[in-house]
């Protein structure tokens, strides 16, 4: 279809970044990004017509992106950007591939395909890199002109167990060291980590941002945590989950420093305080606690916090919370107030205190089924 519409309207397209990187290295990425030399919106209309997405066009930026069963197809003008100063957002200039391709981070990420001559364009010897899998800027001031750059290295380095290139890694260490990462807003620096979060090595990724010292610049002495961070769960808010694990060894102090400094969503502070909390009732925790104990315990706090504070080594208590979780959580009544009524009391406060004592009795596990939720009310 590209190819089609490049032939009609002798228009020049070519398919960018992220999208010929993984189809080089065998991975399946649906998010492509088409880069367009001349008007990106125009063609995006064109483009849409023969696929029937969904075409939200960014008038300002002069981009559009399309929806298409699972694909998410960015078109945007060839564009070229330069820094003002060190981390300001870039200025922006339409140009041509070249300069589109020039102002992008890393080789492996400079390659194109020039849909129209069926050719992969390699100005920078991008497959070279991919296939030796090392991580390479071509500039030396990639990483001062904009240090989410080091972020970003650091997410493809751990995704694809690539090595960042000997020189490339003096200049990302210049960068830190030179308190580069500072001056990125507080803003994107969070958004890097939330990108760290949603890797499959995050681990790998947290260990060498903690060797190149970068944690100092963005958590101060707030102390990491990447034991089980991999892991995912089955229910519930994956990001929110590793989130807590990251911090899992957080103190009120370490809090107090992330609301401060970080602009981070309610859910996600909130969830913090209540793992800080919940870690502290622990020690009332004991093998032989009952399960009213237990749900009590329990029964506020969020799937995320539980399934991080999992990662306890202590053995009575995952055991206690794997309890919880399997056969406490999911306890709900099947009788209500009609059916007390139906048994011939008349409404009032009581009712309450009457669906308590089964619903306890349920988790102490001495009714299991609604007949007997029924015989204890009649009782
Ligand atoms: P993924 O989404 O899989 O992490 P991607 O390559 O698609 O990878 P995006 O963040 O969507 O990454 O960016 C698209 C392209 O834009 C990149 O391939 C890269 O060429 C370029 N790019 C993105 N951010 C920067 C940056 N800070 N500096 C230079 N180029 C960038």
């Amino acid at each position: 279809i590209l190819k089609e519409i490049c032939r009609k309207t002798n228009i020049k397209c070519y398919i960018v970044g992220g999208f010929i990187r993984d189809f080089f290295l065998g991975v399946k990425n649906y998010d492509i990004d088409i880069t367009i030399e001349g008007n990106g919106i125009e063609f995006a209309k064109i483009l849409n017509k023969y696929i029937n997405g969904t075409l939200k066009v960014y008038d300002k930026f002069k981009t559009a992106s399309i929806t298409a069963e699972n694909y998410i197809i960015d078109i945007a003008s060839a564009r070229c950007e330069y820094y003002k100063y060190p981390a300001a957002l870039p200025v922006v200039k339409f140009s041509d591939i070249k300069e589109d391709i020039a102002r992008r981070d890393f080789t492996i990420n400079m390659l194109a395909y020039d849909v129209l001559n069926d050719a992969i364009i390699d100005y920078y010897n991008g497959l070279k890199d991919l296939q030796n899998k090392v991580i390479r800027v071509i500039n030396d001031k990639s990483f001062i002109d904009d240090p989410t750059r080091i972020f970003r290295a650091l997410r493809y380095s751990g995704r694809y167990g690539f090595k960042i290139d000997d020189k490339t890694d003096i200049l990302i260490k210049k960068a830190v060291n030179g308190g580069f990462i500072k001056k990125l807003s507080n803003d994107r620096i969070i958004n890097e980590i939330f990108l760290f979060l949603k890797e499959n090595k995050t681990d790998l990724i947290i260990e060498s941002m903690i060797s190149y010292g970068i944690q100092k610049e963005i958590f101060d002495n707030i102390k990491l945590n990447i034991k089980k961070i991999n892991s995912t769960i089955n229910n519930g808010d994956i990001i929110l989950y590793r989130f807590l694990l990251l911090f899992y060894n957080i103190d009120d102090k370490g809090i107090e420093y992330l609301l401060n400094r970080y602009n981070l969503r309610r859910k996600y502070i909130e969830a913090l305080k209540e793992l800080l909390l919940t870690k502290n009732n622990l020690c009332f925790l004991k093998d032989n606690c009952d399960n009213i104990y237990i749900y009590n315990t329990f029964k506020n706090i969020k799937y995320e916090v539980l399934m991080a504070i999992n990662i306890s080594e202590d053995v009575t208590i995952k055991k206690i919370i794997n309890h919880y979780i399997n056969h406490l959580s999911h306890i709900k009544l099947t009788v209500n107030g009609n059916d007390i009524r139906n048994a011939g009391l008349n409404p009032g406060p009581v009712y309450s205190i009457i669906l308590q004592k089964i619903f306890n009795a349920k988790v102490q596990g001495k009714i299991k089924n609604h007949d007997e939720e029924l015989n204890l009310l009649k009782l």
